[in-house]
């Protein structure tokens, strides 16, 4: 390709719109223009990085004996209603309506369509275990679209669907999964960490991972375990519960006044009490019910394990002042579990009972109490691990403190078990003849998702640093004076030499002072650069510069075509 006829627009302002590095230097080296909030389009370079990483990704579904299809975009209500998704997927689902009122949705994930296909064409286990995939859009209506492709309401998926005989079968495809994630992301050129995940509202009981690609931006928060395998989400961390040391005072429960002092923060301060002795009462609503959380002072609560916890609720929320008022007879800062009504709910975190005597709200204004004993002075209706972990806690495998680290959910793989196959009457008739559900797995790559993590795991100062495996061209020529007729010609001669032997090539041909050329080859980061000026020219010698380190070195100009193919072959 020339770049005197690339649709290549590249920017030197950094567009106000973007928070992050990946969304700026996409804008900027030309490879996405936005359409709407969270719906872009990709330019040519842009769609370039998308199809390596879609071939990637199909080589390693085909490897493992994934079958491409394509489903609708589109899909009809009926499957959505018989799973009941169609109301818990809320406001995310992008609904429309057919010229008859029939309903439709854009679909967010493909589940249901892929179960109702299944349904219908699966009779027997000799045509199981079936993988099913397609590389397509996704419409979700987020809430918060940002960051480019990082979080798009139109963006490209990779989903595999797995249908097996049983829990066994299950296990064999979500490994089979598991791996090829692995080298997926690997082959990507890309750092990466499979974490336990929380299964959230795809559902399924079984286990699920996310692939997180570690980066400082990363929206996810992940603990790893720096002796062992283990790594989480800190959604999903599993958390010890630690015993505080006894307080000193063994004098019974009192009522003390604690004037204005509603957080956690001014009670500890006020009472002198560390915040590990104090309870963390809170008032939640779950849909339409209420119930009384309690927490260690100084932890945080665990929304997803409390939702979990309870079942699932479609809004889970902290009470508004209003509920609390009404039930309690006090502002939020005051509450606490001594002498609440009988049937409110309370459910405690696991360390509560390990606290031989706390200090809570008295549920009446500017008043606590301290000396609290929860064997004697209140009730716990349910327990449960309900914190957010911290990092430097143990290893719940080998004890070791545990490092925290921030990542990119680039994709998951989910054990579904047989919840999509029973709602949708998915079955097969085994051996002798009896029906059974189909055994569900789901696995999905962000594949648009990806090319900015890519980007957010490799830049510098000056722009973009692909690897080999999904830059849009591997390399670059760039002659620094066209008037100059050897250096044109040496130019086209290595350009043509180039794509005979298979590399992927753009000659920068435009007249454009060398400066900028380069300033814009940086941005764009081919990985390979190659610049062709008549001093070095004189001596058949030529300037290969690597991208990633910056590297430069004089070459002869004969060969090169054969060294530059090596490097492309070996990924340098
Ligand atoms: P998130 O928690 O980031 O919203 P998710 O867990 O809802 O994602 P999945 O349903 O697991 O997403 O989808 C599979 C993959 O699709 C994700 O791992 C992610 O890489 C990608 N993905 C999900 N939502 C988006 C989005 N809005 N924009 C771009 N990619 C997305
Ligand atoms: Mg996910």
């Amino acid at each position: 390709m020339r770049v005197s006829q690339l649709l290549n627009p590249t920017l030197r302002e950094v567009p106000a719109e973007a928070e992050i590095i990946s969304h700026k230097l996409m804008l900027r080296a030309g490879l996405i223009r936005k359409a709407a909030a969270g719906i872009y389009t990709y330019l040519p370079l842009g769609l370039r990085v998308l199809k390596k990483i879609e071939r990637i990704v199909r080589e390693e579904m085909d490897a493992k004996g994934g079958q491409e299809i394509l489903l609708p975009i589109m899909q009809p209500s009926e499957p959505w209603l018989e799973t009941g998704r169609w109301n818990v997927y809320g406001e995310e689902m992008f609904r429309l309506k057919d010229r008859h009122d029939r309903e439709f949705c854009l679909g967010p994930t493909h589940e249901e369509i892929v179960t109702d296909l299944v349904r219908g064409e699966v009779r027997s286990y000799k045509q199981l275990p079936l993988l099913l995939y397609q590389i397509q859009n996704k419409y979700r209506d987020e809430r918060r679209p940002r960051f480019g492709l990082m979080r798009g309401r139109e963006f490209i998926m990779k989903d595999l669907y797995s249908f097996d005989r049983d829990e066994a079968g299950l296990e064999v495809s979500y490994q089979k999964m598991y791996d090829a994630y692995c080298r997926i992301f690997s082959r990507c050129g890309l750092t990466f960490r499979p974490v336990e995940a929380d299964a959230g509202a795809i559902g399924g009981t079984g286990g699920t991972h996310e692939f997180m690609v570690l980066a400082e931006s990363g929206e996810a928060a992940v603990v790893y375990c720096p002796a062992c395998d283990y790594a989480a989400n800190v959604e999903k961390a599993e958390c010890k519960p630690e015993p505080v040391p006894d307080s000193p005072a063994v004098t019974p429960r009192t009522m003390v006044s604690t004037p204005g002092a509603k957080t956690i923060e001014q009670v500890s301060t006020f009472l002198k009490i560390p915040k590990t002795q104090l309870i963390k009462s809170l008032l939640c609503q779950g849909d339409d019910k209420v119930f009384l959380v309690l927490l260690r002072g100084d932890r945080e609560l665990n929304e997803v394990k409390l939702n979990n916890a309870l079942g699932g609720f479609i809004s889970l929320q902290l009470a508004s002042p209003e509920t609390v008022y009404r039930i309690l007879g006090c502002e939020p800062g005051f509450v606490g579990p001594v002498g609440i009504p009988k049937n409110l709910m309370v459910i405690a975190d696991l360390e509560v009972k390990l606290m031989p005597k706390l200090v809570c709200g008295a549920n009446q204004a500017d008043q606590h109490y301290i000396n609290v004993s929860p064997e004697q002075d209140f009730r716990i209706d349910r327990e449960f691990d309900l914190r957010m972990i911290e990092s430097g806690e143990k290893c719940p495998g080998c004890s070791v403190p545990l490092q925290e680290a921030r990542g990119i959910e680039v994709g998951q793989v989910f054990k579904l078990g047989d919840k999509y196959s029973k709602a949708l009457q998915a079955t097969y008739y085994d051996e002798s003849g009896k029906e059974q559900f189909c055994v569900m797995g789901c696995y999905g790559i962000g594949i648009s998702r990806t090319i900015a993590a890519a980007i957010e795991q490799n830049y510098d100062q000056d722009g973009i640093i692909w690897s080999m495996a999904i830059a849009p061209y591997h390399c670059i020529i760039v002659p620094v004076n066209l008037k100059d007729a050897p250096v044109k010609e040496a130019a086209e001669q290595l350009y043509a030499q180039l794509r005979e032997a298979g590399v992927e090539v753009v000659l920068d041909d435009r007249d454009e002072r060398p400066g900028v050329k380069f300033k814009d080859a940086d941005l764009v980061g081919y990985p390979l650069r190659v610049i062709i000026g008549s001093k070095s020219l004189a001596n058949e010698q030529v300037e290969l510069r690597q991208r990633r380190t910056g590297e430069t070195e004089l070459v002869d100009l004969k060969g090169l075509a054969e060294i530059i193919k090596n490097k492309v072959d070996l990924g340098l």
